[in-house]
């Protein structure tokens, strides 16, 4: 047992364990926090990369008018995504889906809780693995957007850089995008409909890696509690919800998990 389960306490951790092998419809839901681990770069902190801020290039308006910028935002987002690795976290949560049913509600774009074999993702910002047509709807993985030369990432950082073919169609020419929810965009509808409906019915609700403070996270959960749901918080940071939670744990995602999953499966 590490330093930071000794601190959580055996106790907490079996009555967790417990009420989670007694659920009957476990949720959980992830923020931000739940990739930390992975070490996926903070797009926001890669100072002086960007010469627009990050927020108005995850737009339309911003692939209509500066496609070359656009382009470098999300093929750079794209490449960091595809080198890192599911975490610890998302292998243990992938390990306790097996034990019974479990649906994931997911912030994340980074498709990391499905590279981990997790099943019943519902992904409400959408997902950075695929892109699509603006013309005709076809899907691609989104490698698929990597420039096929290796200085791109220097020719914009040198002023060079501009979007080729790899932006386009194969199949008709048109513009590709990122499968993600941009800024103005609505959640997509289905996705926010399972969240509801799932979150309605849940008994236990987890949440992890989110503050819990904006739209719809802060929303969510409330639904679980309105029925009665046990809900665990864990995150780095206190959240407006923790008098509401039966356990608040602020450590590490991975490591709580595991200790879950390690006593889940003994
Ligand atoms: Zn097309």
């Amino acid at each position: 047992m590490n330093k930071e389960i000794m601190e959580v306490g055996r106790d907490k951790i079996a009555a967790i364990v417990k009420a989670w092998a007694n659920a009957k419809k476990l949720v959980v839901f992830t923020g931000a926090g739940m990739s930390t681990e992975s070490g996926l770069p903070d797009f926001r902190s890669a100072r002086g990369l960007w010469k627009v801020g990050p927020e108005s290039l995850a737009t339309m308006a911003a692939l209509r008018q500066q496609p070359d910028e656009f382009y470098f935002f999300y093929q750079w987002r794209i490449a960091k995504l595809w080198d890192v690795a599911p975490n610890q976290g998302h292998q243990a949560l992938a390990a306790l889906q097996q034990k019974g049913n479990m649906v994931i509600i997911t912030q994340n774009v980074d498709g990391l809780h499905q590279r981990a074999n997790a099943e019943n993702v519902v992904e409400l910002h959408g997902s950075l693995r695929t892109i699509r047509c603006l013309n005709c709807y076809a899907v691609y993985d989104s490698r698929e957007l990597l420039p096929q030369y290796s200085t791109w990432e220097e020719d914009y950082r040198q002023g060079n850089y501009c979007y080729g073919d790899e932006c386009l169609c194969s199949q008709c020419g048109g513009l590709l995008r990122p499968d993600v929810v941009l800024f103005g965009e609505n959640l997509p509808d289905k996705a926010w409909e399972e969240a509801v409906k799932h979150s309605r019915n849940a008994d236990f609700y987890v949440v992890l890696g989110s503050s819990l403070v904006v739209s719809p996270a802060n929303y969510l959960p409330q639904l679980a509690l309105q029925n009665g749901a046990k809900l665990l918080i864990i995150n780095q940071e206190p959240t407006p919800l923790d008098s509401s939670a039966t356990w608040v744990i602020n450590s590490s995602i991975g490591s709580v998990l595991s200790a879950i999953k390690d006593k889940m499966f003994s």
